[in-house]
């Protein structure tokens, strides 16, 4: 056997498509995974006939490989990796490299890109969005690490990801661990979508009692609006029409409130956080995963703490895809993405990565989680505006939000006094609102920790740094 092109270690969900990816698109691969039936079972199912290869272990697998080696791991994120990085390394020779293709956090990401370089194999933490199936048909890929290492896989990852009108959805992001930061954000931005549009839904059924089927109706009319045309309302549309088999209801209905999250939101939130970015409408997605973990302490809470008697309000008339809701929902989700945007921003300043905007929003237009029609927007915006502070002021976005703004109110208004939690929503309500106040009331913050503490203040009136003795 001659050697093959790639080597994929990790026969998940996400390797098993991505191998395939690979070889339809002309790369033979070797595959390796710690269970060895599973690569069995791969290689004998949907694998057969291929030229897919196995190894059964560590030192079969390289040995299996062409010079310089290019070896994607599809494994769990944490330990997992650095103990494969330590199992294999001995095995590998100068120049070959290793891709982390997982959801690690970016700061193992720049360690290691760090410490492999310096024995002279090259290490890419690179970002993959699409899920199972754009794993299998084309996902969004966010690679970082050195522009060598770079080279070294751009034939093989600009054909295996999405394609858009404009190129591959894969692009180099930038050194170190760039690319797990821009996959971290990614997720963040994801996050905060599913949650508004899980408000969406529940202000539709509670307030109006609309079935799943009636519900999907509108999503389906907003998924052919410029504004929200996307996979995530695509993929809900379809969510909601579904029945259960045993009963034919409508089989969302059935499934347990309480929704997981791994790292990469919490990572987010944690990011901004250091960053300085504002992120509320991603922190309240992450949060609000967090309380709906806690079921059995809200279902005692229920009876002990009253809620207001629901009060119906106007979210439009679903024929025309209840417009009042659709303004919340778009100017929830433009706030998520500027939200994402600015975060990457200060991070690509803080860490120097020196990110490109516009090719960012480029390769997530295709193949990714987030993939919509409004990431056009968000390249075009970032093109004639490099340095653009914030999404929101770009004149095509401002210039939405000012005609939706009071719609975002009143829904907001209207889930307030009839007690439902609409925690993306009301976030970005103040969000919004804060961003376009020329005056908050942080100078009387400003006055008590300076009453307090001698922190000191700044004036409006006059240059310098001044303490006053509030209490005498
Ligand atoms: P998965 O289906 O849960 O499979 C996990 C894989 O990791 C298995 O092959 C497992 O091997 C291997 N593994 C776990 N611990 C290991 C260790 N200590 N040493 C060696 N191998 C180990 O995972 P997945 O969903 O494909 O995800 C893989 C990575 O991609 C994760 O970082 C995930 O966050 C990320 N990701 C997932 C998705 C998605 O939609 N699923 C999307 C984007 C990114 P065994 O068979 O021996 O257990």
């Amino acid at each position: 056997m001659s050697k093959a092109h790639f080597g994929l270690i990790g026969l998940g969900v996400m390797g098993e498509n991505l191998v395939l990816n690979a070889e339809r698109n002309g790369f033979s691969s070797v595959v390796y995974n710690r269970t060895f039936t599973k690569t069995e079972q791969f290689l004998n199912g949907r694998g057969a006939g291929k030229q897919i290869f196995g190894a059964k272990d560590l030192k079969d697998f390289v040995s299996k490989l062409e010079r310089p080696r290019r070896i994607l791991m599809m494994i769990k994120a944490g330990s997992a990796i650095d103990s494969v990085i330590e199992t294999i390394s001995p095995f590998l020779e100068s120049g070959d490299l290793l891709i982390d293709g997982g959801n690690s956090e970016f700061r193992d990401t720049e360690r290691r890109v760090s410490d492999l370089e310096s024995r002279s194999f090259g290490f890419i933490g690179m970002g993959i969005s699409g899920g199972s199936k754009g794993a299998l048909e084309g996902p969004s890929m966010m690679p970082g690490g050195t522009k060598a290492s770079y080279e070294a896989i751009e034939s093989l990852v600009s054909r295996m990801s999405a394609q858009v009108e404009d190129g591959p959805c894969v692009t180099y992001i930038g050194p170190g661990g760039s690319g797990h930061f821009v996959k971290t954000v990614h997720n963040g931005i994801e996050y905060a979508i599913e949650q508004i549009l899980s408000e969406a839904y529940d202000l539709m059924r509670r307030l109006t009692g609309m079935s799943g089927v009636e519900m999907a109706e509108v999503m389906g009319k907003w998924n052919k609006t410029e504004e929200l045309s996307s996979y995530l309302v695509e993929i809900t549309e379809a969510c909601l029409r579904v029945k259960d088999p045993e009963d034919g209801d409508d089989l969302v209905e059935k499934i347990m409130d309480k929704a997981g999250q791994k790292g990469t939101g919490l990572w987010t939130v944690l990011s901004a956080l250091e960053l300085g970015a504002p992120v509320p409408t991603i922190y309240a997605a992450l949060n609000a995963r967090v309380i709906s973990s806690i079921k059995d302490q809200r279902l005692s809470a229920q009876k002990i703490i009253q809620s207001p008697p629901i009060k119906p309000f106007d979210l439009g008339d679903p024929q025309s895809g209840m417009p009042i809701l659709m303004d919340s929902v778009v100017l929830s989700c433009f706030a998520s993405y500027a939200q994402g945007m600015e975060l990457l921003r200060l991070g690509s300043e803080q860490y120097d990565y020196k990110l490109d905007m516009p090719s960012i929003a480029q390769i997530w237009k295709g193949g990714c989680i987030i993939r919509s029609q409004l990431l056009s927007r968000i390249q075009s915006a970032f093109n004639a505006h490099p340095a653009l502070p914030n999404l929101m002021v770009d004149p095509w976005f401002a210039s939405e939000v000012n005609k939706r703004l009071s719609s975002l109110a009143s829904v907001v208004a209207g889930g307030v006094t009839s007690g439902i939690p609409l925690p993306c929503m009301t976030s970005t309500l103040d969000y919004i609102n804060s961003y376009r106040t020329g005056r908050l009331p942080q100078n009387l913050v400003q006055a008590m920790r300076d009453c307090f503490g001698s922190h000191t203040y700044q004036r409006v009136d006059k240059e310098g740094i001044f303490h006053t003795n509030w209490i005498e």
